[in-house]
Parts: structure tokens; C-alpha cells; sequence
């Protein structure tokens, strides 16, 4: 019969082009972009991924995870039992052994102090350990005078053979509060890529890290206001870019008009009021997130010296009278006279 004839021969149509759709199909059915949160290192964190194996992703990012469980492990200053917080009670009376992976970040901080003119001071935390946000509390004028002298990175002493951290001074302590974040970022970029993702974005608090694009369109993030969470001032449009933005939002408390909050000029032990928030794009989250907090200290002229200084990075600052401003490599194109269409008659 005519009828079955057809209907055999489409059903065989149908079945052929199942077949040959099936692999393809298995494959991109289940890709899609996954998007998990964590609290760890007391922030948020995220991971977003184009995945195309659900079980497979949720592993990497829970590989992930585990990893900024276990860099907060050995950093923390407020648990007891870190190595940092065994560096902070030991190395002034004796050199302190430490892991590879601290001995290297306290390295790369004590660059970043000489680079950027004692701004960035994991020594901060002499004066540093004497605020409590959530408390409210922060050091009177002469608590804080007679601690000052503990902040100075020359004090902090490594030696490579024996990977030891020692102090010359007694009363000085580190913190690397400044430059963990951005470490964990870089290394959970790490562990992705390893694991074959090349669309991923990573974030700890203020610092992302971003690889590769999302088809053909940049990933896009957001500055936020410092006086409101919820609104952007600035949607950046990024690929394969890290961004860390350092503000007196995060951490503060105000009282008598003044806000006290947790980026700590070296020179006075003070919070650094020059600016409200200041936000570094370059190559690795390690250097954004240092280089944020460097800004945040330098304040915006001698903060958009150094960016400008620097060949990788580029930065926007927001001063406390809210005026925004960008290093040369964000600032709009300058158009020649000539080109700006006249106005008709
Ligand atoms: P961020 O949010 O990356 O700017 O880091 C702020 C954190 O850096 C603070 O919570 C402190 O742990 C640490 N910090 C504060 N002041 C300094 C400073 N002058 N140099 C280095 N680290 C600092
Ligand atoms: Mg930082």
C-alpha cells in the first residue's frame, strides 16, 4: 500500500537522521552555563563555567571550593591554628618554617611593598590587629602611635634554603589579607584549565578572574557604587582579564563622621581615606588584588602615577566627592576635531 510504503519510507528518514543526530545531540543537550556560590574566606564566592557535563563541572567547582577551604586554612589570622597565625606568634624570636606556597606569597607581598613604595604592607597588621569592625573598635591615637613602628616590610626576613620567615622586631605582625583572594582566584583559573575548561570565571569577593569569552561576546562585570550594592556605575566588557576592586565598604564602621574600615595606610596606621573604592584590570587576580589595595593607599595622583607607571594594568578610581577616575588605557578614545560631525545647519 501506497500509505505504508510512504509512511515506512519516512519512518526510515526519521530514523536515519536520529542516528545521525543522536552524538551530537548527547553532547549538547546537557552544555550550558553553571553558575555555583560558596561562603569561604568571609566573602562570597563564585564559579561559572560553560559546561558540557553536569557531574563533571560540579566536581571542578567543587575542586575549586576546596581549594580557597584550604588557602584560608593556612592563611587566616583569625583562626588559631593557621601557619600564618604560628608565623605571627613565633618569628620574632626564632625563623619560622613554612610551606612553599605561604613562603612564596610572602615573597611576592614584600615585592609588591617595594614596588609600590611601602603602600602595600602585609606589615599593616602590627596596627592592623588592633581594629574590630564588627566590634566597632579601633585604636586610640597613642595604642596606635606606640604600634606603628612594628609596620615596615624591611622587617620581615626570608630565607629560601630553609623556606623560614623571620621578624627583626618584636610587636610586628603580617597579614596577607590584601593579596589571598587573589591568589586563591588565580589558582582555581589553575585548576580549571587543567581540568580542559576554557570559559570560566572565578571570584572571590572584590576580585575575578575571567578565561576566554562567552561565544564570540565578552564576559561583563560590574562596578559597583560604592554607597549602593545593588547599582553599577560601570559595566566592563572582559575576556581572559582579571579585576579586583578594593573598597571602604567591605569592612567599616562609622563614627563621629569618620569611617573606620580595613585598608590601613602604613604611614599612619590609619584607614586610608583618599579615595572610596579603586578597581584594577590586568593579567592575574594575585597582581590585581595587590595592586588594588596599593591604590586604595596611594590615593588617586600618586595611585594613577603607578597604573600608568605599570605597562599591564589599567584602573578606576572613585574619589570621596564621587568623581570617577581612569588610568589612559580606559579613558575614552580621543577623537581628532576633524572627525566630529558638524552640526547640520
Ligand atoms: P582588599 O579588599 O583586597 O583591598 O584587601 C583588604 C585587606 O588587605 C584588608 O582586609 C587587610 O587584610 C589587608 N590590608 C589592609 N591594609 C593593607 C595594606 N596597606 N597593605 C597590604 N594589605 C593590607
Ligand atoms: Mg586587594
Amino acid at each position: 500500500m501506497a500509505y505504508t510504503e510512504t509512511s515506512r519510507r519516512a519512518r526510515g528518514f526519521t530514523w536515519v537522521l536520529l542516528a545521525l543526530l543522536a552524538p551530537i545531540g548527547a553532547d549538547t543537550a546537557h552544555a550550558e552555563w553553571l553558575y555555583r556560590e560558596a561562603a569561604i574566606m568571609g566573602t562570597r564566592c563564585a564559579v561559572e563555567l560553560w559546561s558540557d557535563d553536569r557531574n563533571r563541572s560540579e566536581q571542578a567547582i567543587a575542586s575549586v571550593f576546596a581549594d580557597m577551604r584550604r588557602i584560608d586554612l593556612l592563611m587566616s589570622t583569625w583562626k588559631p591554628d593557621t601557619q600564618l597565625a604560628a608565623v605571627n606568634r613565633l618569628a620574632a624570636d626564632k625563623p619560622v618554617v613554612v610551606s612553599q606556597e605561604l613562603f612564596d606569597l610572602i615573597r611576592v607581598a614584600l615585592e609588591y611593598s617595594k614596588e609600590t613604595a611601602g603602600a602595600f604592607d602585609i606589615t599593616y597588621a602590627s596596627v592592623g590587629y588592633l581594629y574590630d569592625f564588627r566590634q566597632h573598635i579601633h585604636p586610640d591615637a597613642a595604642a596606635r602611635l606606640a604600634a606603628l613602628p612594628g609596620i615596615n616590610y624591611h622587617h620581615v626576613v626570608l630565607d629560601a634554603a630553609n623556606r623560614t620567615v623571620r621578624f627583626t622586631r618584636k610587636g610586628t605582625k603580617i597579614d596577607l589579607g590584601g593579596i589571598a583572594k587573589g591568589h586563591a582566584v588565580d589558582r582555581g583559573i589553575e585548576i580549571l584549565r587543567r581540568a580542559g575548561y576554557d570559559r570560566a570565571m572565578v571570584n572571590s569577593g572584590g576580585d575575578t578572574r575571567i578565561i576566554g569569552d562567552r561565544f564570540g561576546k565578552p564576559w561583563i562585570v560590574g562596578v559597583r557604587d560604592p554607597n549602593n550594592e545593588a547599582v553599577s556605575f560601570l559595566r566592563l566588557p572582559l575576556t581572559d582579564a582579571a579585576i579586583s576592586t578594593s573598597g571602604d565598604y567591605e569592612r567599616y564602621f562609622d563614627e563621629g563622621g569618620q569611617r573606620f574600615h580595613h585598608i590601613i595606610d602604613p604611614k599612619t596606621g590609619d584607614s586610608a581615606r583618599s579615595l572610596r573604592s579603586a578597581t584594577v584590570i590586568g593579567p592575574t587576580a594575585l597582581r590585581t588584588d595587590a595592586l588594588s589595595t596599593s591604590v586604595f593607599v596611594l590615593g588617586p595622583e600618586r595611585g594613577l602615577e603607578l597604573i600608568e607607571r605599570l605597562q599591564d594594568v589599567d584602573a578606576v578610581l572613585v574619589t570621596p566627592a564621587g568623581k570617577v577616575l581612569y588610568s589612559s588605557g580606559l579613558a575614552p578614545p580621543v577623537v581628532p576635531a576633524a572627525s566630529v560631525p558638524s552640526k547640520p545647519d
